[in-house]
């Protein structure tokens, strides 16, 4: 049975044997000795003890069940762990040549017979015991002396791979498991300045941007746990005290169980680097704010806030505004405290525009300035008194640069930027930076302007499209640039004929109405000119201002015609209504005073004279206020028409009758028709008004006299009037004006004719209403024929023909 308590460094003896009482038997022999004793009772679990522990001796029985004592014995001599533990073979069996040399041959080195004498026992046992710790100790020793050759080697390596660590630029440290360091190479001591004895296990904390710290320890302590590798990006103190960017890393060192027992850790300079991929990031982050946002304003702003921080601790854009002023559009610093009191110091000390330096400067020549250190005289020169001096140098300027924004034929503006507590001095790169940034800004600022000038465009045009007003424009070469909708609907000229062809070409008679339109200048106030156009329906009145600018002149149009008509109409009416008016009441007014004086005794005759005046004059007062009541009915449409059978001659002889009792002398009335004339289909009262008005006129119209004639006729399915005189005649352009409303072809009554000028008017209308036609034939000065055609009354029996009124009549002489 083995025991189960550990194994000590006590010589162990390996009993052996089948019977419990024969190893109890040992045991009393040989627990004296104080060894450490193993009982087997079979060969396969003194196999396993073996195993287990080293023994300084084996007491093994010969004969035993399964595995005898020889066949164990050899097996342990083949396992190298065992093979060199002495075997003593325990026998009962004869002491015959053959079984001993069997055991020596099997790997025996003793033998005890039973009975077994206790004192042999020991002292046999005894002597292995001491051969074997002799053996031990030797071990051991060779064991230490190993030891110290490694740690000589190791000692050596170390300072080999110092003196490597030491020759190489990057700054190398090792640490304990703890993360403490423990050393650090010659770079670390040459970039940080400190001194050997300064350098402490945790002096990296002191040399890492306060900024960086935080992440740093964090990572560190999470790698120590975890047994990562470390790696992290923070800026590195140099002596001077500024900063630069380094790759920190460190890797664990494993024994061969694989524990960690140090780190090497490294720190690579990435300054250069980082600068670059820091730029390329702020630029394309700055690219993108300028490009998401067309108010370039906003935009700048978002810019500097994002420049301060990544290249600079104060950032402003300025611009030139429209007036050309310059004009801050955006300011930002790291320390919003700090931006408080810059304004403040702009404020009391405003940045001159001539000044030689600054972004005024850079705006004003289009070069980029750079100032990599800001030195105590430049302060000094650029300060206005000590005040000034003194906030200037609160500020802590250390390095600046200034670059414009140049488009493509001016400077839009200019963006400083300033490093003060970061410590960063611009440089020559540093600088190309900045002009990468001014060129997106610049196009950004471009953009912003071209969307805007596309707006006001496409919003221009709109109104353009819609406007009642006609707009057209022309360019500096006097070529039809745009020719709007209402311009279209107005004269009903089209763009498409018209864009690109000179004015003078492509509008009738645009020469002299050019010259009759003042081009007011960009910005003064347009003065509109009423002038005729003429346009392919006739002529139009327009009222036409005109604008120049850069490019050309822009017309403005409105249709002044319907206006001038009813303008000009109002005129007519007041002047020849009141005329005519005031002509028949000053006669009766005239008449109406002589008749009621008292102090004169009128004689019949003149008082019977003086009544007829006022019934004449009061009779031609009703015609024309009849006049002007039917021209107003005709106008509203409420003139009421009885459409009949007339007869046409019936009609013609009347009128002639009628006229023939008031024609002065010298008119001859004549009539001439056909003896038999169909009958009209009219409104027989207004048909003789219309053969009334236009005897009345021929008459009026013949101030020296002459022939009337009133002739008749049927034409296909009409009846013809034609009233000829050979009075003053008309001339063609007026013939078909004068049956305009109130138009009068002398309205100043040069030959002393009066009218209302509704006459024809209503000739006109009331020959419409029974769809007939009236014109005009004339010569200035060789009189005039009036034609007026009224439909013949279709076949149809009418019960309202009369007797009198037959189809056909006798036409009555002249
Ligand atoms: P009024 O005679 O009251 O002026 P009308 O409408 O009858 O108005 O005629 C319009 C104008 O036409 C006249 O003013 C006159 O100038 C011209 N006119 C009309 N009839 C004749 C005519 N027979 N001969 C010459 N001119 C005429």
């Amino acid at each position: 049975m083995s025991e189960t308590e550990p194994l000590v460094q006590r010589p162990s003896i390996l009993m052996v044997d089948d019977r419990e009482e024969n190893l109890l038997a040992l045991t009393a022999i040989l627990e004296p000795l104080g060894y450490r004793l193993v009982s087997v009772t079979s060969g396969t679990d003194a196999l396993k003890e073996l195993l287990l522990g080293d023994f300084a001796c084996i007491l093994l029985d010969v004969q035993m069940p399964e595995l005898d004592g020889f066949e164990l014995a050899s097996l342990i001599k083949q396992r190298k762990r065992s093979e060199h533990i002495p075997i003593i073979f325990v026998t009962a069996l004869s002491k015959e040549d053959r079984h001993v040399y069997r055991g020596y041959s099997a790997g025996a080195v003793d033998y005890i017979f039973k009975p077994i004498d206790p004192g042999i026992l020991r002292s046999k046992v005894s002597v292995f015991v001491e051969l074997w710790a002799k053996n031990r100790q030797l071990q051991q020793q060779a064991d230490l002396l190993h030891e110290q050759q490694l740690a000589e080697l190791e000692r050596a390596s170390t300072v080999r791979y110092r003196q490597l660590a030491d020759a190489m630029p990057q700054i190398v440290w090792t640490s304990g498991v703890d993360g403490g360091a423990t050393y650090f190479n010659r770079r670390w001591f040459e970039y940080t300045g400190m001194r050997a004895d300064e350098a402490g296990p945790h002096s990296w904390h002191l040399v890492v941007h306060p900024d960086d710290l935080p992440v740093a320890v964090a990572r560190r302590e999470q790698t120590l746990e975890s047994g990562e590798p470390y790696e992290v990006e923070y800026r590195f103190r140099a002596a001077d005290g500024t900063y630069r960017w380094h790759l920190g890393r460190a890797v664990p060192m494993r024994d061969a169980a694989g524990r960690i027992e140090f780190w090497i850790g490294t720190a690579t300079d990435i300054h250069d680097r980082k600068i670059i991929e820091d730029q390329r990031t702020f630029i394309v982050a700055a690219g993108d704010v300028l490009a998401r946002s067309l108010d370039y304003r906003e935009t700048l702003t978002q810019v500097a806030v994002l420049a301060v921080g990544d290249v600079a601790d104060w950032c402003a854009v300025h611009v030139v505004e429209t007036d050309g002023s310059i004009s801050e559009v955006a300011v930002a610093h790291r320390d919003p405290a700090r931006l408080t009191f810059t304004r403040e110091l702009q404020e009391r000390y405003p940045p001159s525009p001539d000044q030689p330096a600054g972004a005024a400067a850079v705006i004003r020549t289009g070069k980029a300035e750079l100032v990599s250190v800001i030195t105590g005289e430049m302060l000094e020169s650029a300060a206005v008194d000590e005040l000034h001096l003194d906030l200037l140098r609160q500020l802590d300027l250390r390095s600046y640069m200034c670059v414009p924004l140049l488009s493509r034929d001016r400077v839009l503006g200019a963006i400083t930027l300033i490093s003060s507590e970061s410590g960063r001095r611009y440089d020559r790169e540093d600088l190309l930076l900045a002009e990468e940034l001014a060129r997106r800004a610049t196009m950004a600022i471009e953009n912003a302007r071209l969307f805007r000038q596309a707006e006001d465009r496409a919003q221009a045009a709109r109104v353009l499209a819609t406007i009642g007003d006609g707009v057209f424009l022309l360019d500096r070469n006097g070529r039809i640039r745009l020719w709007n909708a209402a311009a279209e609907r107005i004269t009903g000229m089209v763009e498409a004929d018209l864009l690109g062809r000179a004015a003078a070409a492509a509008i009738p008679g645009w020469e002299s109405l050019e010259s009759r339109i003042p081009v007011a200048r960009e910005g003064e106030p347009a003065r509109p000119e009423s002038v005729p156009l003429e346009v392919p329906g006739g002529e139009l009145w327009i009222s036409v201002s005109a604008v120049g600018y850069e490019e050309g002149t822009v017309y403005a149009f409105r249709d002044l015609t319907e206006e001038t008509a009813l303008e000009s109409m109002r005129q007519d009416l007041v002047a020849t209504v009141s005329h005519e008016l005031r002509t028949p009441l000053a006669a009766i007014y005239g008449a109406a005073l002589t008749l009621r004086r008292e102090d004169v005794e009128l004689e019949s005759g003149l008082r019977n004279k003086l009544l007829e005046v006022v019934a004449e004059e009061a009779s031609r007062l009703s015609e024309i206020v009849n006049d002007l009541l039917l021209a107003s009915q005709l106008d509203s449409g409420k003139l009421r028409i009885n459409i009949e059978q007339c007869d046409p001659l019936e009609i013609a002889q009347l009128e002639v009758e009628t006229a023939r009792v008031h024609a002065p002398g010298g008119v001859e009335l004549v009539l001439k028709s056909p003896q038999s004339l169909p009958a009209v289909a009219a409104d027989a009262g207004q048909l003789r008004q219309v053969i009334s008005n236009l005897i009345d006129n021929a008459i009026k119209y013949s101030p020296d006299g002459g022939k009337v004639l009133v002739a008749l006729e049927e034409r296909d399915h009409h009846v013809r009037f034609a009233i000829s005189d050979s009075g003053l005649g008309i001339p063609a352009p007026e013939q078909r004006r004068i049956f305009e409303k109130f138009y009068r072809l002398d309205p100043d009554m040069t030959r002393g004719i009066g009218g209302t000028g509704l006459g024809l008017y209503i000739c006109r209308e009331l020959v419409r209403r029974v769809n007939g036609r009236i014109w005009v034939e004339s010569e200035r000065g060789a009189g005039s024929t009036f034609f007026v055609e009224v439909p013949q009354e279709q076949a149809t029996p009418s019960g309202t023909a009369g007797e009198g009124t037959g189809r056909r009549r006798a036409a009555a002489p002249a």
